[in-house]
């Protein structure tokens, strides 16, 4: 805060002070490299605090109208509208997306049931994976960080009551416990699938040890490298007649059911399993996705340091109040 005071910011502390970190961090971010827009339209004060009403039909369809121009507007499991927030906030809702007519655009395609007071354009880091910090090691990751980090599954995927899936990840320097989470949908069931010795890259924020649970890293993403063969026994076929042999019991050999061969040297042959689990990259539905975690409609989008290039997008018209916006 003195390095801010010094540099002129005047700075007004309410609740302890809380959010001005973050509202010094927003300033000094100029957003040159990814970023992304949203339109927040906000509500009457005597509508604070009322149920929101939104067609979701309408949301639906500007989502599909807008593909790759917008994001985060709808839970593709659950089909749950995402624009409207939960809490009492005045925001009535907001449309993520690309550029700032892309979010205009999308804005003005959603069927209102109640009156706009205002409405602005941001230029944000959401959606951006802006958080996520890629790490060297295992060992090198703080407390409390969220970071990507690459290496091997040392501790097959445990199933707990409640839905949540544990497995462990090593890289020579250190192991790390990753945990997912139920409302992550499919990344639950795609982390079960995980054996020892897949390389993964993990991306997530780590929770603090407890006594009872380790340092646990809460994935948000989970990139499979490399899956790696798997194989399992089967008793061998009869050297006479082909047909599968049977076990005598361990150490006693095996028999033929046909023609009654015995041998006691047959051993177990390996057959090769397939693997469901394919290389690529598994995100966390987006009901349970953080503000700033990068969606899968995103990827390929991303913009690159242009300093400058941006601001020419800027609309002429960023805030207005009423609805519709021009
Ligand atoms: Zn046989």
């Amino acid at each position: 805060l003195k390095l801010f005071a010094d540099a002129g910011g005047e700075v007004e502390g309410f609740h302890g002070g809380r959010g001005i970190i973050g509202a010094i961090a927003a300033i000094g971010e100029t957003l040159e490299a990814d970023h992304t827009y949203e339109l927040l339209a906000y509500r009457k004060p005597e509508n604070w605090g009322k149920p929101r009403s939104l067609n979701p039909a309408s949301v639906k369809k500007m989502a599909e109208a807008t593909k790759h121009e917008t994001f985060g507007n709808l839970d593709p499991e659950t089909g749950r509208v995402l624009v409207t927030p939960r809490g009492p906030d005045p925001v009535y809702f907001g449309v993520r997306g690309e550029t700032p007519a892309a979010v205009l655009k999308a804005a003005k395609m959603l069927e209102l049931g109640e009156p706009v007071e205002r409405w602005a354009v941001f230029r944000s880091n959401q959606g951006t994976d802006a958080h996520l910090k890629t790490v060297k090691a295992v060992s090198q990751v703080p407390a409390y960080s969220c970071v990507t980090v690459e290496g091997h599954v040392s501790h097959a995927p445990r199933r707990f009551p409640g839905g949540h899936v544990i497995f462990k990840v090593e890289d020579g320097t250190g192991t790390l416990a990753c945990a997912t989470y139920e409302p992550t949908g499919d990344l639950t069931k795609i982390a079960a699938e995980l054996v020892v010795g897949d390389r993964v890259r993990i991306y997530g924020g780590l929770r603090k040890a407890e006594p009872v649970l380790e340092a646990t890293l809460n994935l948000e993403k989970l990139e499979v490298l490399e899956a790696v063969r798997t194989f399992r026994k089967v008793n061998p076929l009869c050297p006479k007649c082909g047909r599968r042999m049977k076990s005598m019991g361990a150490g006693k050999g095996f028999r033929c059911p046909k023609c009654r061969h015995r041998s006691v040297k047959a051993e177990k042959a390996s057959v090769e399993t397939e693997r469901k689990l394919k290389p690529d990259l598994y995100l966390a539905a987006p009901r349970a996705h953080r503000h700033l975690t990068k969606p899968e409609e995103r990827y390929g989008l991303e913009k690159t340091v242009m300093p400058g290039v941006y601001l020419k997008l800027r609309p002429k018209v960023f805030w207005g109040y009423g609805w519709p916006p021009p």
